[in-house]
């Protein structure tokens, strides 16, 4: 967003060893510590971070065989290794399970804090565990992708455990083959425009890559830190109710009778589709309303005045509250 105050202290490091040497560092002058990668779902606070910030720039790769699966993979990867560059990298050796997350912004190690998704894929559906230095017992440990405590765009590291474990390493479970339908429906329209009928991981990512560019800001030249809200989950009772109100309301069902409302829906709805906001500066992108740009505002005050308009129109239309995507540091 290009907002937000300094840190005192900055470091990067590029193995588990610098990573505990910052953090005792760092406890020795009794200042507080937060490990970030790309930087791009944070939004920092006007009063800057009085502390340490850590930069993971662990870098690693390794492919294994999985003993007695022929079609499958083990891939490790350090979490400082950019996201997209391991999608390219395993994509390209035909191998499936994260081509849809192409051109998503970041390192791999922060693809389990928010068990970061996009277009039908998650990271929880192709990680096999996570290596973490944990900062209560001062270990480094094994995690396994069941004890994340993995939902919908959360997992424990941004709810019961934040800010606890610093994650070091990935080991994902990918396939080789074809990518199997059904894909999610605008990458299946996109295929169909092109007459494409059996799409390998490198078409799904082509696919994937030419819608993002249509839809998503480049975050290099505008300043925005993806979707801002998370998809609001429903009683399926209370959405039907709004249908009666608003007949094409989109919405999809998720298990035990909830149902997904776009919370970009929400917002157009809301009178906010490619809207200005000429007294905080900030702006919805044109194409998708659920990305905040930053066009002149200077203060992170100024973009929460912004965020607070949003949600109290959709909250006093709707009777919904949308809770905020990216993480506000310190
Ligand atoms: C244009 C745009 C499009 C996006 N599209 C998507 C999308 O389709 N799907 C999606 O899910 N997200 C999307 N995002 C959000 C973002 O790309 C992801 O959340 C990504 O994983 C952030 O990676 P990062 O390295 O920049 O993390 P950062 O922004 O640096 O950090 C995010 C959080 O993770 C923590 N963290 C980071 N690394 C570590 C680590 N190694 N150990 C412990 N904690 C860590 C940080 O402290 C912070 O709380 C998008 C963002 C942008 C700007």
């Amino acid at each position: 967003m290009r907002l937000g105050g300094n840190t005192d202290w900055m470091v990067e490091v590029k193995n588990g060893g610098e990573l505990q040497e910052a953090i005792s560092w760092a406890a020795r002058h009794e200042l507080p510590v937060i490990v970030i990668g790309g930087g791009s779902n944070i939004i920092w606070r006007d009063e800057g971070f009085r502390g340490l910030m850590i930069r993971n720039k662990i870098m690693h790769y390794q492919e294994q065989a999985v003993p007695g699966e022929p079609t499958a993979i083990y891939v490790t990867v350090g979490a400082g290794e950019n996201w997209d560059d391991i999608v390219a990298r395993t994509t390209i050796q035909r191998l499936t399970g994260i081509e849809a997350m192409s051109l998503i912004p970041g390192t791999a190690g922060a693809t389990p804090i928010q068990n970061v998704g996009a277009y039908g894929q998650e990271i929880a559906d192709v990680l096999v565990s996570l290596e973490a230095y944990d900062t209560k017992t001062e270990q480094f440990v094994t995690i396994m992708a069941s004890d994340c405590g993995f939902g919908y765009r959360t997992s424990r590291f941004k709810t019961t455990d934040r800010g606890r474990f610093c994650i070091t390493q990935l080991k994902l479970k990918l396939t080789y083959g074809n990518p199997q339908p059904p894909f999610y429906p605008g990458v299946q329209h996109f295929l169909d425009d092109k007459g494409i009928v059996n799409p390998t991981a490198q078409t799904i990512r082509d696919a994937v890559m030419a819608i993002r560019r249509t839809k998503l800001p480049d975050p290099e030249k505008i300043p925005n830190c993806g979707s801002f809200f998370g998809n609001p989950v429903l009683n399926e009772d209370y959405s039907t109710g709004m249908l009666a109100n608003y007949p094409t309301m989109p919405r999809w069902g998720c298990n035990n009778g909830k149902v997904r409302i776009p919370a970009a829906w929400l917002i157009e709805q809301a009178g906010f589709k490619n809207f200005y906001d000429q007294e905080t500066g900030m702006a919805t992108w044109a194409m998708q309303p659920l990305i905040f740009i930053n066009k002149n505002a200077k203060f992170t005050s100024e973009l929460f005045v912004f965020r607070q308009k949003i949600i109290d129109i959709v909250k006093q239309k709707f009777g919904i509250i949308l809770e905020q995507e990216p993480d506000i540091l310190p």
